[in-house]
């Protein structure tokens, strides 16, 4: 028997093989860092995944969603060749034909209607390298002024908020290293236990030495319940929150004056604001206690050491701009930046949230954090990239408003690459909508996801597994990804796409990129010189553990601590943020009267296309849900567990009820990770910050009503009969 066992064995030995793969994942800002493990035994594939214990961010760890990530990358529902539609119906063509396509009709609407009658849309998740060339293609390749991209709905608030104060836009000032020494650290509308698990550590740590953690939310989350403090705020009200802080700051003088002196201007003005308003109104307007907001502000003013951290809770609102600058307002204040675990983060949501905003991928920008609208960088980029200034064109409009500009028909084709727009934007019946009305629709991704369901065709693009290059993550640290899976036969890289379509549009000569290091070291030379200068970091250097940026030349080890000694402003001193009028678009009403709000779950990724389609998290979270504070449910007479109807006044959408005490009676919660019937966005709010064009998707007035089984309404209608 032992004899027969051991033959066995031998046998599923010799026909075993396994290959292993290095590899990131590809969900958010943390950018953990992995070992895929393929073996075959047999006729059978197994994938065992290990953390990289090297990674200087993760240090060695990998959530629920990394350990899962290759499971849709290895999914049979891939799409794997071109795919056009007649009639209604998916049929496989050639990439020639594909692209020749494309190429017909783009260059056909732009003779009948002009350059910008074609729109590019993008996304956070693409590298550097891809992020980089989608924004050249625009404006070299089709020379349209109409291009953003998904990170809009993401980071703009925090990234114009910190150009605006500091005049750069790093997510985290310092390495999250330093967070251990923080001894006061505010959490505001980040709920990183769920969001990012693998950061969590450094709050431990941080914790363990003696900090105060305060956080700000709602509603309660594992990050709240890990805070010392929880202060939750009604939706909207967090710039207020903020102002009555500093209020409290200035009156009990926690005010750092020697730096507010020499290192910052205008807060002569924001003193004279200050004056303007008690601590008991503000409280009143934000739903909470004075003594939440005086613990607040005193534990961070008394506290040696202090960082504050904001997310999409913060920032997603009409007023997302001004609310992060009333944050960054009690960081100058108190002079907890630029040294040892002082300073400010935004916690980035997508996997290259930060990399994918700096070179070009924005309505108004050039590579390297340049201006499209600055003469010098118009002149700096056109030389780098072949052409003459004159050809590129001006700035476009901002994600949601490029969907207004489609809706009018003013743009008749999109090309859209690495965004799933019908659920990630606010209002999406109307979206739905606008789209439809397009003459041509070309999607790149790896899934038929619900907006790519919509195109007139599809290009199948690589995985994270088989994808190179770089990313930079939310430290602002460039991080290498390798690419050691083989891609399917007839699926290729986005860069290989945008690169070939610019061939069959005649424009080959400003893509001539052979390999994908090529293309970074063309983004280095754009970017040099530029706000987000990656001069300085070439691949070598990336694939020995990153480098921060700013990185002006090879020689320099990169910045790993911003604004030690000044900055990144004219003269060097930081601005205060003197604006306190109260943006706040959408208020409950006697028809609508709660307020939803809307968040990820540590399951899933933005909408949900690549998360929606691994096994083990789906068994962990197969459908949406709505949060409801118990009396509100007694108030609306509905159970726990049952269908519910929210609506506003732009849709309605049924999910099941989930009756808790963790948030506040007046605010109902829905995560926005499903689409069609289940998509939350179609009730959300897309009334745009006026700086920048960040949708409101935070507060959005809705009712919400129990919606009555199907049998218990049979039963109804016989009666009547
Ligand atoms: Fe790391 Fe974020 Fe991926 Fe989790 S989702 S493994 S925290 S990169």
């Amino acid at each position: 028997m032992s004899d027969l066992i051991q033959y066995f064995r031998e046998k599923q030995l010799k026909q075993s093989s396994e290959q292993i793969m290095k590899g990131r994942c590809p969900y958010c800002s943390m950018q953990c860092s992995m070992e895929l493990i393929e073996e075959h035994i047999i006729q059978r594939k197994r994938f065992k995944v290990k953390p990289n214990k090297q990674d200087p961010t993760s240090e060695g760890r990998l959530c629920i969603k990394g350990l899962q990530a290759h499971q849709h990358a290895i999914n049979g529902a891939r799409v794997k060749y071109p795919l056009y539609k007649i009639d209604g119906e998916w049929v496989r063509i050639s990439w020639d034909l594909a692209l020749e396509m494309i190429a017909e009709q783009f260059s056909s609407l732009q003779q009948e209607y002009g350059k910008d009658s074609i729109g590019v849309y993008g996304g956070g998740s693409l590298t550097n390298e891809e992020a980089y060339l989608l924004g050249k293609f625009a404006r070299v390749g089709l020379q349209t002024k109409y291009i953003d991209y998904n990170g809009r709905f993401c980071m703009s608030a925090a990234a114009s908020a910190s150009n605006a104060t500091f005049g750069i836009d790093r997510g985290m000032t310092n390495q999250l290293t330093e967070i251990a020494d923080a001894k006061c650290i505010i959490l505001a509308g980040t709920n990183i236990a769920e969001c990012q698990p693998t950061i969590m550590p450094y709050f431990r740590k941080a914790k363990k030495n003696g900090a105060f953690i305060i956080a700000i939310d709602p509603r309660e989350t594992a990050t709240t319940k890990f805070a010392d403090l929880h202060i939750k705020v009604k939706p909207g009200t967090d710039a207020n929150l903020a102002m009555g802080m500093l209020k409290v700051l200035v009156d009990e003088k926690y005010c750092d004056e020697t730096f507010i002196s020499e290192r910052t201007r205008d807060f002569e003005q924001v003193l004279e604001q200050v004056d303007q308003f008690s601590v008991s109104t503000i409280a009143k307007q934000c739903g909470i206690t004075s003594e939440e907001i005086l613990e607040a502000a005193r534990q961070y003013g008394q506290a040696e050491t202090g960082m504050i951290f904001t997310a999409r809770g913060v920032e997603q609102h009409a007023n997302g701009y001004q609310t992060v600058r009333h944050f960054l307002n009690l960081v100058l204040a108190t002079g907890k930046i630029g040294k040892h675990a002082c300073g400010y983060g935004a916690i980035t949501g997508q996997g290259n949230g930060q990399g994918g905003r700096e070179h070009g991928q924005k309505a108004d920008q050039l590579p390297g954090y340049r201006s499209i609208e600055n003469e010098l960088d118009r002149k700096y980029i056109a030389a780098i990239w072949g052409v003459d200034e004159s050809e590129l064109p001006r700035k476009g409009v901002s994600a949601y408003e490029l969907i207004e500009t489609i809706d009018r028909q003013e743009i008749k084709a999109l090309f859209l690459m690495g965004s799933n727009p019908v659920v990630s934007s606010p209002n999406a019946i109307f979206v739905e909508k606008a789209l439809e009305k397009l003459d041509f629709l070309v999607v790149v991704d790896m899934f038929i996801s619900e907006t790519a369901r919509m195109a007139d065709l599809i290009l199948p693009t690589t995985s994270y597994l088989e994808d190179e290059g770089t990313m930079t993550n939310l430290e602002g640290r460039v991080v290498y990804r390798h690419a050691e899976r083989k891609a399917p036969k007839e699926v290729k890289h986005d860069w290989q796409i945008i690169c070939e379509l610019a061939k069959s549009l005649g424009k080959e000569q400003y893509f001539t990129y052979e390999k994908v290091e090529d293309i970074f070291n063309e983004l280095r030379q754009a970017s040099k010189g530029g706000t987000a200068d990656y001069f300085g970091i070439t691949y070598d250097r990336v694939k020995n553990g990153g480098v921060f940026w700013p990185c002006p030349d090879p020689s320099h080890q990169g910045t790993l601590r911003l604004f030690e000694k000044s900055f990144h402003t004219t003269d060097g001193r930081a601005q205060f943020h003197t604006g306190h009028e109260l943006i706040r678009s959408e208020k409950a009403t006697k028809k609508y009267p709660l307020i939803l709000t809307t968040g990820r779950l540590m399951e899933h990724y933005l909408t949900g296309v690549q998360t929606r389609r691994s096994q083990e998290l789906i068994e962990r979270s197969n459908e949406p849900f709505v949060e409801i504070h118990p009396q509100t449910a007694l108030e609306y007479n509905i159970e726990n567990d049952t269908l519910v109807r929210i609506e506003s006044k732009r849709g309605s959408v049924i999910v099941k009820s989930k009756v808790t005490e963790s948030i506040r009676e007046d605010t109902l919660f829905a995560p926005f990770h499903w689409g069609d019937f289940q998509c939350i966005n179609r009730v959300t709010n897309p009334a745009l910050d006026p700086v920048c064009r960040m949708p409101e998707f935070k507060v959005s007035s809705v009712k919400i009503s129990p919606v009555q089984p199907i049998k218990e309404k049979v039963a109804q209608v016989t009666v009547v009969i």
